[in-house]
């Protein structure tokens, strides 16, 4: 198989991570005779750096013509204080949006391995976390408008979370579609006691509904929904949930999961095509010190064989290749424990792709 990745290393950790993770790929196309050409391309901080804006017309030409693309991480100190529409993050929003891509996969799967790295208690962790948040990721208040003004001579800030009902009903949709292919079970997480945007959140998925008869449909507020993953988090197989709760969710979720280096992504749109990335950010605190953990970048690009190419197999060889290596007792920083040995990314991404051969 023949494809052609665009490849958006960013800023901070991101160049060293989409390098680990380029070498495994780079081990599956030879295990398996394929072949992955790579487009780089500029965004974040790196692109304000070269031109001036966070999201060049190359790149997105370039994601565009790509029959995936995979991303590191985005934004840093540098460019903290740009002007608002010009900074870093605007990048990210960006390509989401000029792909079309709706619907954010975030897994939260524990590795056994790691249950001592879980901030929870060792009894919530037996019971086992492995569900997977759906969020909307082109609507709602992250795009709804924004402004600062001055009213009675005080700065006034204002931000708009609108959903239409077909932005809606679209991703609620992923939700059915992922639950009935895992345990059957879809929590739509809101705050439907106050905002009228979640109470047609439940409109739409009470219709919704009744085309998925066979999966079984709970409601939840997202200041319950926060204090039940560190409850209880064994009671969920997919969340659905608007933009800004799915980016605040997701976080918690990979917290309990050991680290936030661990856990990928996959936004995906109408078609095959889709930008694989980890859930972390460009960590500038340890950027440049072969401190990064690269896993979260790699079963990234498991998603992306899985998703986009329809490459289960080779997918799973990498999952089974991480797998392998935390058996080892290996383990970057962010997840080290005692009796295990600690690595750096390169060494972490060597192994894998070991493992892999
Ligand atoms: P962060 O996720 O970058 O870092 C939070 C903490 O987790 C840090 O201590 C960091 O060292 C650690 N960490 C993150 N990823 C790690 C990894 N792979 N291995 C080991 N440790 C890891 O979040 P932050 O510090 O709030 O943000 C830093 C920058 O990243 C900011 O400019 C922010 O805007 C940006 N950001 C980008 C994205 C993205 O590109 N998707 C997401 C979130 C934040």
């Amino acid at each position: 198989m023949r494809k052609r990745i665009a490849v958006l290393k960013g800023d901070g950790i991101g160049p060293e991570i989409v390098g680990e993770t380029l070498k495994v790929l780079e081990a599956v196309a030879e295990q398996y005779g394929h072949h992955f050409a790579y487009n780089f391309l500029d965004i974040g901080g790196a692109a304000i750096d070269k031109t001036g804006v966070p999201l060049p017309q190359e790149t997105i030409d370039g994601c565009l013509e790509a029959d995936s693309t995979l991303l590191g991480a985005v934004g840093g100190p540098k460019w903290d204080n740009v002007p608002g529409d010009r900074r870093p993050e605007k990048g990210l929003l960006g390509i989401r949006s000029a792909m079309g891509l709706f619907a954010n996969l975030r897994p939260a799967k524990l590795f056994p391995q790691l249950a001592d790295a879980s901030p929870l208690r060792a009894d919530i962790v037996a019971r086992g976390i492995d569900f997977l948040v759906v969020r909307e990721l082109i609507g709602g208040v992250y795009f709804g408008g924004h402004k600062t003004e001055t009213v009675n001579g005080e700065r006034v800030a204002t931000d708009v979370m609108p959903y239409a009902e077909h932005e809606i009903e679209r991703i609620l949709r992923v939700g059915f579609e992922t639950a009935a292919k895992r345990r059957s079970r879809l929590t739509v997480v809101d705050k439907a006691n106050v905002l009228d945007t979640s109470r047609l959140w439940r409109a739409v998925a009470a219709r919704v509904a009744a085309d998925y008869p066979d999966i079984a449909l709970n409601y939840m507020y997202v200041d319950n929904a926060s204090m039940q993953i560190v409850k209880d988090p064994a009671q969920f197989d997919v969340i659905v949930t608007e933009n800004m709760f799915g980016d605040i969710l997701s976080d918690e979720a990979s917290m309990i999961t050991g680290s936030i280096g661990m856990i990928p992504s996959a936004s995906l749109g109408e078609g095959t095509r889709g930008l694989y990335e980890p859930i972390h950010g460009s960590a500038p605190d340890i950027a440049g010190q072969d401190k990064a953990n690269p896993i979260g970048t790699i079963l990234s690009a498991a998603m992306m064989l899985k998703y986009s190419f329809g490459l289960a197999k080779e997918s799973e060889a990498v999952e089974a290749a991480v797998n392998k290596v935390l058996e080892q007792g290996l383990r970057t920083g962010d997840m080290m424990s005692g009796g295990c040995t600690l690595v750096g990314c390169r060494a972490m991404g060597d192994a894998i792709c070991a493992a892999i051969g």
